[in-house]
């Protein structure tokens, strides 16, 4: 079996929950908005870059007048941590 068969298994083996809806990667460092969102930190950092004035939730489009404060989803970056040691574990 090709490693890049193996890839795609394991990722549609993941839930959805796993998934950054901005790069539709694995979440990366993932942290979570006040409108219980989920995205890679540097995902919704750039996304936020482009325009200073005005943070919205790319998923709800919920309007943050404040930046909200990135917290670590620590539950979600130990799921997907476990996750990538699985993966590794494959080869
Ligand atoms: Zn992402
Ligand atoms: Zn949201």
């Amino acid at each position: 079996m090709m490693a890049s068969d193996m890839a795609e298994t394991w990722r549609n083996c993941f839930e959805e929950e796993l998934i950054c809806p901005i790069c539709l990667h694995v979440f990366s460092d993932p942290i979570q908005l006040p409108c219980k969102h989920n995205f890679c930190r540097g995902c919704i950092s750039e996304a936020w870059a482009k325009d200073s004035s005005l943070a919205r939730c790319p998923e709800c489009n919920h309007a943050y007048t404040q930046k909200p404060s990135l917290e670590k989803n620590h539950k979600l970056s130990n799921i997907v941590e476990n996750r990538l040691l699985n993966y590794r574990f494959f080869f």
